[in-house]
């Protein structure tokens, strides 16, 4: 409690950015979430509109919360695409319309006069699963996650991995069918091509995976044999990243996922097909637990490491 009195005024706050929702949620250097908020992103206004509106909301939950400011706040987010690291650009975001080289951490920086971290969102919700859900006592967890497109965070060793220029992760990418459907990345046949709830609707000829789970459920045969090629080309590919990494556990979220426990089970009984003998059952895959709050939860998180080490607070004292 002397720790938390003493660092009382520090601030902790991570932001989800996603296509449609912004989440943003500050927290005390114990890991409570003092305030939170979820706004509609102002996608449509652009990089300078969403950071301005980032900046906004943080001010008024710190404005909300007593004995606190934004002296010494650390402001940790996570977005919906490749990010450089180092330089806390964000290199594009699909979902967010003229995102290109948006260097995300200077213009908090500056906005705020805080410390800005810019993480992968698929990274912040494999730190969340790692530490907070599925991969809980793990040290080895890969999180993988269908749903528009397909991506992966990797913790290996305990410690995020981010590979040498940030990038690591992107599984989606891994190419499965050289003669397959073109990708949105311009490659051929990527697994996101394939097997992505984008994917799925597209071969179905279908509004989305979801309508093509509920035919497939009600008996069509087109639906099934679309959701069954699918889960089959993902089931190798997890069985490709069990055999390249030996994870503990690997938690599959996404909504594709969360809408057909058929699919699921699909996906399960391919892995083994794709998993080197001696690995096969090596590996727990279970799904994601932590729902929507993933990507907040991450973000807090990498905050708090960053924060706790400058207040000289043991990483990760409070959840152990
Ligand atoms: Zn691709």
């Amino acid at each position: 409690m002397a720790a938390a009195v003493s660092a009382g005024a520090a601030l902790v706050a991570g932001v989800d950015l996603g296509g449609t929702w912004l989440r943003v949620g500050l927290s005390d250097l114990e890991g409570h979430i003092l305030r939170r908020a979820r706004v509609r992103t102002a996608a449509s206004k652009g990089p300078d509109g969403v950071l301005e509106q980032i900046a906004e909301t943080v001010r008024q939950l710190a404005s909300q919360t007593p004995h606190a400011g934004l002296g010494g706040l650390v402001l940790a987010i996570g977005v919906p695409g490749p990010v450089d690291g180092r330089r806390g650009v964000v290199e594009g975001a699909p979902n967010l319309p003229g995102w290109r080289r948006v260097a995300v951490r200077r213009r908090l920086e500056e906005s705020l006069g805080c410390v800005c971290l810019v993480e992968h969102d698929a990274s912040l919700a494999a730190v969340a699963e790692h530490r907070l859900g599925a991969g809980r006592g793990s040290q080895d967890f890969v999180y993988v996650t269908v749903s528009t497109g397909i991506g992966a965070g990797l913790v290996l060793g305990g410690r995020l991995h981010r590979g040498y220029r940030g990038s690591a992760g992107e599984f989606g990418h891994v190419v499965v069918d050289p003669d397959g459907p073109r990708c949105n990345c311009g490659a051929r046949g990527c697994l996101e091509a394939v097997s992505s709830g984008t994917a799925i609707a597209r071969e179905a000829g279908r509004a989305s995976a979801v309508e093509v789970t509920r035919l497939a459920e009600a008996g069509d045969r087109s639906a099934q044999l679309v959701l069954s090629r699918a889960a089959r080309y993902l089931g190798l590919a997890l069985g490709g990243l069990i055999n390249l990494l030996n994870p503990e556990v690997l938690a599959l979220g996404g909504g594709v996922i969360v809408a057909s426990p058929h699919f699921y089970n699909q996906v399960l009984a391919s892995v083994p097909e794709g998993t080197f003998p001696s690995l096969r059952g090596s590996c727990r895959v279970v799904r994601t637990e932590l729902g929507e709050d993933q990507g907040l939860l991450g973000a807090v998180e990498l905050g708090l490491d960053f924060a706790r080490a400058q207040h000289d607070l043991p990483a990760g004292a409070v959840l152990a």
